[in-house]
């Protein structure tokens, strides 16, 4: 049997974090995979996970997927909720102990290597660092644009490898790490 075709099964043919059915496919939870390491979702969750920004709209089916019975889909919701700093009850939602030590692990650190952060040159970022942003940059919620050339100094990482939080015109933002170079 497929991976897809186990996870339909398992879902009785519905998106596992909203419960939709169109385009479903099999999405994988790094670093696992397979049928215990994946999640079945339907193609509008793909494409809402997929996007730069979450929209906290989109997501309060969170709200019970977190609580799934599939360590693989409440790692899933976690790592979305993470995405999702500005919302109340999606960091209520995180605090809650849902998930049991070792999805935490899972959801935290997504494997025993520690995930590198790295810019747009696959150079190491850690804490502290300064980076200049190479693209103009749309601060959703802010109402500004983040200038291509910008300095962003004293970074810090955050659960997310592919972001890192940093001050731009006072206002602190998520940054997409392949938008970056190191200074
Ligand atoms: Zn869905």
């Amino acid at each position: 049997m497929s991976v897809v075709d186990a996870l339909t099964q398992r879902s009785g043919g519905k998106c596992e974090l909203c419960e939709g059915t169109d385009g479903l496919d099999a999405l994988a939870v790094p670093p696992e995979d397979g049928v215990d390491g994946s999640v079945l979702v339907c193609g509008t969750c793909a494409g809402r996970i997929a996007a730069d920004d979450l929209d906290g709209n989109d997501w309060y089916a969170l709200q019970g997927s977190i609580w799934s019975a599939v360590p693989a889909v409440q790692v899933l919701s976690w790592r979305l909720l993470k995405r999702l700093p500005d919302e109340g009850w999606a960091q209520d939602l995180l605090a809650s102990g849902a998930l049991d030590e070792a999805s935490l692990r899972w959801a935290q650190d997504g494997g025993d290597d520690a995930v590198k952060v790295v810019d747009s040159n696959g150079t190491e970022l850690k804490d502290g660092d300064s980076v200049t942003l190479i693209k103009d940059l749309d601060v959703k919620g802010a109402n500004f644009t983040a200038k291509r050339g910008t300095m962003v100094k004293n970074i810090r990482l955050g659960d997310d490898p592919t972001h890192v939080e940093g001050r731009v015109n006072k206002t602190a933002i998520f940054l997409k790490t392949e938008f970056l170079k190191k200074a």
